[in-house]
């Protein structure tokens, strides 16, 4: 069996620093999920599909959404991220593109269309999967499931950061709002809704260091 390490939690929580850092050390690869959603509202954008809450409730935009997500042109490499020949690296990690990944992510249809694509991702020498349902529908029998956590505070302070760096600007308490916004909506919709797997491990790393969450799941692996 191909080893897959999941990492699963809310946003902002540090799952694709911890993810890439411990694939990094085990010579894994990396599936960012998060990324696949994102790539998709912009697929949609791209086709003039519409992804606000009344066109995604239309059965006809969903079918459209489902197909897009069926061949979506992802490509990852050389650490940018590619929607066809084009470099959406930046775009990718837009506020406004995580809200449309989290608007289209809720549609049943277009999870089915993107699981052959995530467990295409699973070779060798291993993965390391980072996202919400990694655990719990993707990758069910994966031998190590870590859900991380940290305060919801800290991860808006995180956030902030990783926006300045980028140039994007946003208050602290905006963030904070949103953080909690779509904590409540991933935590209660009713598709892949987030929990944590019933034998997934759970990593608070509110006051840890990366180094120390890297060495946690490292251990764990290899109990
Ligand atoms: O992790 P990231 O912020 O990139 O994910 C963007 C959005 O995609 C999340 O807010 C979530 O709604 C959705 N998502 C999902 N399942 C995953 C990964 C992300 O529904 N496995």
């Amino acid at each position: 069996d191909i080893p897959v390490i999941c990492i699963d939690g809310p946003s902002a929580c540090g799952k694709g620093t911890l993810a890439a850092a411990v694939a990094q050390r085990l010579g894994y690869h990396v599936l960012d999920s998060g990324a696949l959603y994102r790539l998709l509202g912009l697929a949609a954008q791209r086709a003039g599909v519409p992804t606000d809450d009344a066109a995604l409730a239309d059965a006809a935009v969903a079918e459209r959404l489902a197909a897009l997500a069926a061949q979506l042109p992802a490509r990852f490499a050389d650490g940018r991220i590619w929607l066809g020949d084009e470099d959406v690296t930046d775009e990718v990690r837009s506020e406004a593109a995580g809200a449309a990944a989290s608007r289209v992510s809720a549609l049943p249809a277009v999870r089915t269309a993107l699981l052959q694509a995530q467990r295409r991702w699973r070779r060798l020498p291993g993965l390391v999967a980072d996202g919400r349902d990694m655990g719990t529908v993707v990758f069910p029998d994966a031998p190590l499931k870590v859900y991380l956590t940290a305060g919801v505070a800290e991860r808006a302070r995180r956030r902030h950061e990783q926006l300045r760096a980028r140039g994007e600007h946003a208050s602290i308490d905006d963030l904070l709002a949103e953080l909690e916004a779509r904590d409540a909506r991933d935590r209660t919709r009713s598709v892949a809704a987030l929990k944590p797997a019933e034998d997934a491990l759970l990593l608070d790393n509110t006051h840890q260091t990366i180094e120390q969450s890297v060495q946690t799941v490292l251990d764990w692996w290899q109990q």
